[in-house]
């Protein structure tokens, strides 16, 4: 028996099991990674299986620190619910974010959230808690005190606490409280408006490379090789604009672009006589021709058809079966392109 393909397939059979539905998990925020890339966000919901595979060894890990802590504390008879296997998903259907909340504590009415983290022993703890675990918490507890609010409870969310666990050395822990503050839902929901209404990833911010480059959380994501990293809209400027209106760095753009019209006989005469030459070896059969001072000279030789795959073919093959041929296309990033035309008068 190969274990450690066993492990592997054990591994993937209980990541399936109590999560939050894929399908359902693409149409909303999710609380955990509201301040990630937006961009990334929307590959993540839009292209995922066109990334490389999503990494999940240390989803798992914090799987299992997180069991740890829900039984140690339940062994401690704290009072917390909707914890571990009884983990649900807050979602508000108005603003499309959703959270899952690792747990929470009720005291005279009073709930304060719980939010357990796995931490690398080399993490700099005074860098903790960090931020998108804050706006992970504020967003569940704004969600969650929304839905006591509709409900009519007496009730009410104070606060969270997030506990960062050392996963080398649970004795190593560390504890943050969190406030509870109002609004936060509504404010990511302009967030997840522009995640949901974007057509192309190029419609949204390159967040990661805005924040970091590719020293930064980009090189993290996995779509890294399908994004542009252009940034905002193309402007179109005024043509008859005086140079006071330009953009800074245009007049020098304006002298390339003279320069390359310049050019421009010269480059289709070159075409042409080089078509000319081509033609002319090609009719002769001669392989090479040196110019007369020496200083050039042109190859003729031949060169195998490109394969290409029958589509067609391909798509009849695969008629009768399950396989979907569009399914294995993957789309580029978006590159940029640039005509010189001349204007007739
Ligand atoms: S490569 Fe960077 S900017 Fe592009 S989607 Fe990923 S995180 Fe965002």
């Amino acid at each position: 028996m190969n274990l450690k393909r066993k492990l592997a397939e054990g591994f993937e059979v209980l990541d399936t099991r109590g999560g939050f539905d894929p399908e359902t998990r693409a149409r909303y925020m999710n609380a955990s990674e509201a301040d990630r890339c937006l961009r990334e966000q929307w590959f993540e919901k839009n292209r995922h299986h066109d990334g490389t595979p999503k990494k999940l060894g240390f989803a798992r890990r914090g799987h299992a620190v997180e069991d740890q802590i829900v039984k140690s504390l339940v062994a401690a008879g704290v009072p917390i619910r909707y914890a571990g296997e009884d983990q649900r998903n807050i979602r508000s259907d108005k603003y499309r974010i959703a959270a899952t909340p690792d747990g929470e504590l009720v005291e005279d009415g009073l709930i304060t959230f719980t939010e357990f983290k796995s931490i690398d022993p080399r993490v700099n703890v005074s860098n903790l808690p960090k931020q998108e675990h804050i706006t992970q918490v504020r967003i569940g507890m704004d969600l969650r005190q929304q839905e006591l609010r509709e409900g009519n409870s007496v009730e009410t969310v104070v606060g969270a606490w997030i506990i960062y666990v050392n996963c080398s050395n649970f004795d190593e822990v560390y504890t943050f409280f969190v406030d509870y503050r109002s609004g936060v839902v509504e404010n990511y929901s302009r967030r997840a408006e522009r995640l949901f209404t974007a057509k192309h990833p190029d419609d949204l911010p390159a967040e990661g490379i805005a924040k970091g480059g590719k020293s930064g959380g980009c090189k993290y994501c996995r779509f890294h090789h399908m994004c542009s990293g252009f940034q905002g809209e193309l402007q179109r400027p005024d043509p008859n604009a005086g140079d006071l209106q330009r953009l800074p760095g245009e007049r020098g753009l304006l002298d390339l672009l003279d320069e390359i019209s310049s050019l421009k006989p010269v480059e289709a005469s070159l075409k042409a006589k080089t078509k000319e030459l081509k033609e002319g070896m090609s009719e002769l059969q001669l392989a090479a021709l040196t110019s007369e001072d020496g200083s050039h000279k042109a190859f003729l030789s031949k060169r195998s058809g490109a394969k290409r795959l029958d589509k067609e073919a391909l798509a009849a093959a695969l008629v009768d079966t399950d396989i979907d041929l569009d399914s294995f296309y993957n789309e580029g990033p978006a590159t940029l392109s640039l005509t010189i035309k001349e204007e007739k008068e």
